[in-house]
């Protein structure tokens, strides 16, 4: 047979042929050798040790056994047949029973020969047996060098039932390293293997399917997620080079009159120190003659609208225009009617366009903006339908980032030639380890400070027992002034019980809190926008006291009497949702709560999210756990937020890999930005070989 290279198809691997080979596709994914070979071990069994069968006394683990097989017999059972076959050792018999895979499994068992046995024992009508063991040779169990510890390769239920299993796969990768003269070619170059004291591709993967002890197998994956990092850095910061230094944007030289007469006339506070560094990142920023791709995270309440105005009077005393894109109509008219506000001693033109303004009001704002004389216009998705023509838009802000998917963005981004400075906003934090590969070809500017004289919010987990005493809280707290929020969990997939609940709830807190004495206001999603409208009005004006509503008001509100937010089916939702929803109290002077209700029995993860909201304010911290409980992928929502698939690295656990392959990706493209040199060039070759098979995700994140 030909030696077998990496990309041979997996069929022609000894021992597959065209009928594992579709399975090994379909299920798995390896199409290829080199496939085969990057299917790493989950984990390792040390099969150093063996007892013997007298010596069997628990069930609590995995067990290695030598002996003969005597017989095997198919036996008829209720539900469809089984295998059994006796083993036998100097001290005993037990049984080895399979419930599936038949013929695999009886022209496979080695009759009367020495043969090693390893799996979980089970104690069943007095005597033991293995259920599904791994059987092997005893002589190629000992070929096998090391004998250390033996990997244990995921596989799945109709791989298994075609005689590849975990030790079925192990064969076949086996068989492909064991060839003569096989080498798997090297990917990164001798000075930076050298360097990182790293050992070459093909000894990594040798070490990672058959290591001597863990010490060693940990060093040989460090190699090559180290690998998958590096490539990965390398396409982001290239990418950031590209969208900063080379793309031509708008200047903001001036820090003129409308900005100054603001901040020293108008600012009603002090700015925190946080929002002073980010003003100066973002002015530095703006006046490179280069485009301003920036990412603002800031925890809720941190204060990162007032950012976002003064951005955009630096765009309009330089002769630009600004928008601002938010997720939903409240929050749209909320910035609105903020910046109104703030700006109302100001010659600064501020329009609100979303999808109910009429036609006939729509007219003067268009104009206004082709004219010039609009100069901020807030809005929803209504701001990137087509009509939208700007005279001259200098700086796009984004609120709420992970609402709005990446051609959304796209077009906000071709609304200004050159294109306008982009400020993305997110009060999901993000922990640095992802942001540096969900956004690595952005900047990030982070709000790390609240503003000050902010009480940190008090955070208790209650249960239904304790339903009367929290409504007697709210109404202490309503008798000092202060409002509601009582919020229920709507989720699409169970929208009318959601809804159902969300009406039961209401009904009995308006029996509790009757007319005339109490006013509630009520929102969710099957309202007309209108209406809407007019109950969160009522409560941000303070007329209700309580609102009751969906997670329509999980984003931006701001009404800072608010000192109390319920949360109704708290373990319902995820803690980015928690934390976000608890962010709309405590925004005023005074002592604010949040009360998670839930059923009594939680799930661990539930009981875990509970514990977390109880123990923290700190958004980071929180942003932590819930990607340790949900994974990356799932943590920015979907495929849009750029969070790519890896085989190797977890961003969880490999940050100091990350960071390694961060800094010396940084490194390379600062010393040769065209990776033209000659010790770079199997990483210009490789670099383009990973960017062909990616799509450009990371365009505008
Ligand atoms: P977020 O970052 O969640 O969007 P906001 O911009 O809505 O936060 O700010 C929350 C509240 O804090 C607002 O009422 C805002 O006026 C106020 N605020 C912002 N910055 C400061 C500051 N430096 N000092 C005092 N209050 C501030
Ligand atoms: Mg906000």
């Amino acid at each position: 047979m030909p030696t077998v290279q990496l990309d041979t198809p997996i069929e022609f691997v000894k021992g597959v042929g065209p009928q594992r080979a579709d399975f090994l596709r379909a299920e798995l994914g390896i199409h290829t050798a080199g496939d085969l070979i990057e299917h790493v071990p989950f984990r390792y069994e040390d099969r150093s040790r063996f007892v013997q069968v007298a010596e069997i006394q628990s069930d609590a683990a995995a067990i290695q056994l030598q002996g003969v097989i005597t017989k095997v017999a198919e036996v008829p059972s209720k539900r469809g047949k089984r295998i059994v076959a006796q083993f036998q050792d100097a001290t005993g018999a037990l049984e080895l029973v399979w419930f599936k895979g038949g013929r695999w499994i009886v022209a496979q068992l080695p009759v009367n020969q020495q043969v090693v046995v390893f799996g979980k024992p089970a104690r069943f009508g007095g005597k033991w047996n293995i259920a599904h063991p791994e059987v092997e040779r005893l002589d190629t169990f000992q070929t096998r060098k090391g004998l250390g510890l033996q990997p244990v390769y995921s596989t799945t239920e109709k791989l298994t039932n075609r005689g590849l299993s975990s030790a079925g796969i192990a064969r076949l990768i086996r068989t492909v390293l064991g060839q003569n003269q096989f080498e798997i070619p090297e990917t990164l170059p001798p000075h930076l293997l050298a360097e990182l004291q790293m050992p070459s591709r093909d000894a990594a993967f040798r070490t990672v399917h058959s290591p001597p002890d863990a010490p060693t197998a940990d060093k040989a994956r460090n190699r090559l997620k180290f690998e998958e990092l590096l490539y990965l850095q390398l396409l982001l910061v290239r990418k950031k080079q590209v969208a900063t230094v080379g793309q031509p944007g708008v200047r903001f030289t001036a820090v003129g009159e409308r900005f100054n007469a603001f901040y020293s006339d108008h600012l009603p506070f002090e700015l925190t120190g946080a929002q002073k560094r980010v003003m100066r990142e973002i002015r530095a920023d703006t006046n490179t003659g280069w485009h301003m791709n920036r990412l603002l995270q800031g925890d809720v309440g941190s204060g990162k609208t007032v950012v976002s105005l003064l951005t955009a009077l630096l765009a309009i005393d330089n002769g630009f225009q600004a928008c601002v894109m938010a997720p939903t109509e409240i929050l749209a008219t909320q910035h609105y009617l903020g910046f109104k506000e703030l700006l109302a001693q100001m010659d600064v033109r501020v329009e609100l366009l979303t999808g109910s303004v009429k036609t006939a009001d729509r007219k003067p704002i268009l104009e206004g903006l082709a004219s010039g004389e609009v100069h901020i216009l807030v809005g929803t998705h209504a701001l990137i339908e087509p009509g939208v023509k700007f005279k001259a838009l200098g700086l796009a802000v984004i609120d709420e980032q992970h609402r709005f998917g990446v051609q959304q963005r796209a077009k906000l981004w071709a609304k200004g030639k050159p294109p306008p400075h982009v400020l993305v906003m997110t009060a999901t934090p993000i922990p640095r380890t992802l942001a540096m590969t969900a956004y690595g070809d952005l900047d990030v500017s982070v709000i790390d400070e609240l503003p000050p004289g902010r009480k940190p919010i008090r955070t208790v987990h209650r249960t239904d027992a304790a339903r009367l005493r929290v409504q007697q809280f709210i109404a202490d707290e309503i008798a000092l002034g202060r409002q509601v929020y009582v919020v229920y969990p709507l989720i699409e997939e169970s929208a009318t019980l959601d809804h159902k609940d969300l009406m039961d709830g209401y009904e009995s807190l308006s029996r509790r809190f009757p007319v005339p004495d109490y006013r509630l206001s009520i929102v969710h999603g099957r309202m007309r926008p209108e209406d809407k409208e007019l109950e969160m009005r009522r409560f941000a004006e303070g007329q209700a006291q309580i609102l009751v509503a969906t997670t329509v008001i999980e984003v931006g509100v701001n009404v800072p009497n608010a000192s109390v937010m319920v949360i109704e089916s708290a373990e319902r939702f995820g803690l980015a949702q928690l934390h976000q929803l608890r962010g709309r109290v405590g925004r005023g002077a005074e002592q604010s709560y949040c009360i998670l209700m839930t059923k009594d029995e939680l799930s661990k993860d539930a009981a875990l999210r509970m514990e977390t909201m109880c123990r923290t304010n700190d958004g980071f911290e929180i942003a932590e756990v819930d990607l340790q409980l949900r994974g990356p992928g799932d943590l920015m929502g979907t495929q849009q937020s750029g969070v790519p698939d890896l085989k190797m690295a977890d961003l969880m656990r490999d940050r100091e890999v990350l960071t390694a392959a961060r800094y010396i990706a940084s490194r390379v493209l600062e010393e040769d930005p065209g990776l033209e040199q000659p010790q770079h060039a199997i990483l210009n070759r490789e670099l383009k070989r990973v960017a062909a098979g990616r799509p450009d995700w990371s365009r505008i994140s």
